[in-house]
């Protein structure tokens, strides 16, 4: 049968609660962090976050930071539209966004 989706196979993870290799295809534009990726097994595509990928490729282990690193949530602005680095809400977001490095996701009741 012929392949739906085309992916790279370097883009390989193991994905928590299904067998086998599971391999990135990009961005579904859903939520921050979430990343786009294909089910040989389901023969279909699914969205994944970086805390449900277990064992990968090198190649997706830069893909991962490289899509975290772009997708962050912009800094929070006052009323004058500029960063406030000395404010809470910076600091919060800041914390957030270690966190979402980590877990690849982003805390929407705290973020803003
Ligand atoms: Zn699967």
């Amino acid at each position: 049968m012929e392949q739906e989706t085309s992916y790279d196979d370097k883009l390989w993870f193991n994905h928590k609660g299904c067998d086998g290799k599971h391999f990135l295809i990009g961005n579904p534009h859903t939520f921050h962090g979430r990343m786009w990726a294909w089910c040989p097994v389901k023969q279909r595509s699914f969205f994944v976050s970086k805390d449900e990928i277990l064992e990968s490729s090198e190649q997706t282990k830069y893909w991962v930071k490289g899509f975290l690193s772009g997708n962050q949530p912009s800094p929070p602005k006052n009323e004058n539209q500029d960063v406030d680095y000395t404010s809470d809400e910076y600091k919060l977001w800041k914390e957030n966004i270690r966190e979402f490095e980590q877990s690849g996701i982003w805390d929407i009741e705290q973020g803003m």
